[in-house]
């Protein structure tokens, strides 16, 4: 690490501490050159990926408009708070456990639906009929019989 002050390209760690919350590390350091004294944070980098759509616009991605396509799903329907909660944690841990810079919107979609067929089978058609955009009773045919075969 170069140091801020002279640019020498030699400092030295005099001091090293984790922190209270165990999420970062601060660094006392020492230029070698001028002697003078600086601190660094080193901290692990979670970022969450940006969402492209499908007509290649990117946004950011929004915890709240998840929990609302959750909502919009799970209405009227018998699924605790407690339940979307976690199922929207873990979508959120996959996202950032894939450590991709970007990721389309098709995927998260997926995801979605992964946890609500898991948390109620009539918001899954529900989601999938709008996400999938089906077009006929056909199609809806094919989701139910789908939900019922992987029971
Ligand atoms: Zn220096």
């Amino acid at each position: 690490m170069k140091c801020p002050f002279c640019s020498a390209e030699d400092t030295q760690v005099i001091d090293s501490r984790v922190s209270e919350e165990g999420d970062s590390i601060r660094r006392r350091r020492r230029c070698q050159v001028c002697s003078k004294r600086f601190t660094t944070y080193e901290t692990a980098e979670l970022r969450m990926p940006q969402i492209v759509k499908t007509d290649g616009v990117r946004e950011d991605f929004s915890s709240a408009k998840l929990r609302t396509g959750f909502q919009r799903a799970l209405h009227k329907r018998p699924v605790t708070t407690e339940l979307v909660d976690a199922a929207i944690t873990r979508i959120e841990q996959k996202m950032l456990a894939l450590g991709e810079r970007e990721i389309g919107s098709r995927r998260l979609g997926e995801l979605v639906m992964e946890e609500l067929r898991k948390l109620d089978k009539v918001a899954y058609i529900r989601f999938a009929s709008v996400y999938k955009s089906f077009s006929d009773v056909e199609d809806f045919r094919d989701a139910i019989r789908e939900v019922r075969d992987t029971k």
